[in-house]
């Protein structure tokens, strides 16, 4: 099972520090920002600590061909008046991941700010095109299914579609299919079966090399992007634990985003504990809380 969470990426101890942390947890993969998700300061990537992560990672059974890098929030492709700035970041982003052995980087298509959603998947288009333009490299960009959030593009499949159809290096463009986001944007995504038809048709299932594994603290069609530990909010575990075992997604890393409990604790380990499980805890955040095993 390809189950982790998202983990820090230091400063100093740079990758290491995530192998670390993702094994804390119990976890099979992991996914992390190359620094804070909301700016764009990036400290050089360090080669021996590269070496010790990969190391680390081949010590834990972890397959770095399966470990993700999210792009920062801030990266906007759809604007025009931050497309520059996006390319750029981008660029620098590939050559980062590139340099820690890591194949995929989430992006967010970006938010359209008033143009419209027409003009913004252009602009996104735009921006892929020139990022990826002579990019030799094997990273694929793995735009993320959105809630659709304020002017968010790409909370419906046919958007995610027609950015891809626009861009030239098709074969650098992935799908990250997130949960708590298909959700608040509308898909029932308890009829599992049915929805991954529906990327099949649409996009088709083998773009998609990633997995969000998040509950959501809204209902359907809400707009509202907030995420719910595993099971505790509208979703539910019983339809969360169909994306973790489905055959069909299998091979597919899965990532959960979920809340930090009172903001201090992690609740990873835990939840990887109980997903193994395959039985929902009721008590479980009152355990992180108390530290208590389960
Ligand atoms: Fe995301
Ligand atoms: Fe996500
Ligand atoms: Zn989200």
């Amino acid at each position: 099972m390809l189950i982790g969470s998202h983990v820090s990426f230091d400063k100093e101890e740079q990758l290491v520090k995530s192998v670390k942390e993702a094994i804390s947890y119990g976890s099979t993969t992991f996914m992390f920002y190359t620094g804070a998700p909301q700016n764009t300061n990036r400290s050089k990537i360090k080669d021996e600590k590269t070496k010790e992560a990969i190391r680390l990672m081949q010590d834990n059974n972890i397959d770095i061909d399966k470990v993700i890098v999210h792009a920062p929030y801030i990266i906007n492709l759809a604007n025009l008046a931050n497309l520059d700035f996006g390319v750029r970041f981008l660029k620098e982003e590939l050559e980062r991941s590139e340099q820690l052995g890591i194949k995929y980087i989430v992006l967010h298509p970006g938010s359209h700010v008033g143009v419209g959603i027409e003009e913004g998947i252009k602009n996104i288009i735009l921006g892929l095109n020139t990022t990826l333009k002579n990019y030799q490299g094997d990273i694929k960009i793995l735009l993320e299914t959105m809630a659709g959030k304020g002017t968010e593009i790409g909370s419906k499949l046919e958007e995610l579609k027609q950015i891809i159809d626009g861009v030239d290096q098709k074969e650098k463009i992935g799908v990250c299919l997130d949960t708590c986001h298909l959700n608040d944007s509308g898909y029932d995504v308890d009829d599992i079966d049915n929805l991954l038809i529906e990327v099949d048709n649409i996009i088709g299932l083998d773009k998609v090399y990633c997995i969000h594994l998040n509950d959501s603290k809204n209902d359907k069609s809400s707009h509202k992007d907030r995420h719910e530990n595993f099971g505790f909010g509208r979703i539910g575990f019983d339809t969360l634990i169909k994306y973790v075992y489905h055959p069909k997604l299998e091979h597919i890393p899965k990532i959960l985003e979920t809340p930090y409990i009172d903001k201090t604790y992690p609740p990873y380990r835990y939840e990887i504990k109980m997903i193994q499980g395959k039985k929902f805890l009721s008590d479980l955040i009152e355990k992180i809380r108390k530290k208590e095993e389960i």
